[in-house]
C-alpha cells in the first residue's frame, strides 16, 4: 500500500501519479515488484449523443402512428364524423412547426414562418369538415392565419435592417399587436355583419399607443434607456 507524499491519498500499486494532485509516484522497489494493471476500466463506455436525425425520425413516427391509428379508429368503430382530420391536422402541424428545429435548422426563418402560417390554415380547413359550415374559415380563420403569418414576416424583415434589443422588440411586438385586435375585430364584425367599427381594439389600441409612446421616449434618450437597462437587468 503507498500513499501520495504531498496529499495523502491512498494510491493504486499500478499509478504513476497521484490522481489528486499529479504528484509523481516514485516508488524505490518498483524494480523488484512485477507492473500492476491499471484498477480503471480503459473502454470509456460513453454513450453515444443523440443526433438531431434520430429526433426527427422518433417525432415523424410518432406523429405518422398517432394520425395513422387516428384515421383507422375513425373509419373503423367511431365512423359518426371525421373526427381524426382534427388529430391528423394537429399532427401535421407540429410536424411542420418542428422542421426548423429537427430536421433543417438553416431554414430561412422568413420561409419558416409562411411554413407555419399555411399549416395553420390547412388545420382550419380540415376542420370545416367537420363544422356544419365552413363560412367562419373563409370570413375569419383563413384572414386571421393570414394576418397573424404577414405581421410575423413583416417583424422577420424588420430585424435585418434593425438590430432589435428587448427594448425595440417591445416596441415593434406593442405596434404589431393592435394591428391586430383591430383587423380582428373588424373581420368578426364583417362575419356577423355589423356595422364595421371598432370597440374593444380601440382600448387595446389605447393602451398600446400609450406604451409605444413611452418606448419611444425611453429609447430616444440615451440617459432614460441606460437607466432602464440597467434597472432591469439587460
Ligand atoms: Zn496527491
Amino acid at each position: 500500500m503507498s500513499y501520495c507524499v504531498n496529499c495523502g491519498v491512498e494510491l493504486d500499486g499500478s499509478l504513476k501519479e497521484c490522481p489528486l494532485c499529479n504528484t509523481p509516484v516514485i516508488n524505490p522497489r518498483e524494480r523488484d515488484l512485477p507492473p500492476k494493471p491499471s484498477p480503471y476500466p480503459t473502454d470509456k463506455g460513453q454513450v453515444e449523443v443523440v443526433r438531431r436525425k434520430d429526433l426527427g425520425i422518433l417525432l415523424a413516427v410518432v406523429l405518422t402512428a398517432t394520425g395513422g391509428t387516428c384515421l383507422l379508429l375513425n373509419l373503423l368503430v367511431f365512423s359518426g364524423s371525421l373526427w381524426s382530420l382534427l388529430v391528423i391536422g394537429g399532427c401535421l402541424c407540429l410536424f411542420v412547426f418542428s422542421i426548423p428545429v429537427v430536421f433543417y435548422s438553416k431554414m430561412p426563418v422568413s420561409l419558416t414562418l409562411l411554413l407555419d402560417g399555411i399549416s395553420v390554415a390547412v388545420y382550419l380547413f380540415m376542420i370545416t369538415y367537420v363544422t356544419k359550415s365552413d363560412v367562419w374559415f373563409w370570413q375569419l380563420g383563413l384572414p386571421t392565419a393570414a394576418l397573424v403569418t404577414g405581421l410575423a414576416e413583416l417583424l422577420c424583415l424588420l430585424s435585418r435592417y434593425v438590430r432589435f434589443t428587448i427594448l425595440s422588440g417591445a416596441l415593434s411586438l406593442f405596434v404589431d399587436i393592435p394591428v391586430f385586435c383591430a383587423a380582428l375585430e373588424l373581420l368578426i364584425r364583417h362575419m356577423m355583419a355589423l356595422p364595421l367599427r371598432l370597440t374593444w381594439s380601440a382600448v387595446v389600441l389605447t393602451v398600446c399607443v400609450i406604451i409605444d409612446v413611452a418606448l419611444i421616449t425611453i429609447l430616444a434618450k440615451k440617459r432614460l434607456r441606460n437607466e432602464v437597462r440597467r434597472r432591469l437587468h439587460f
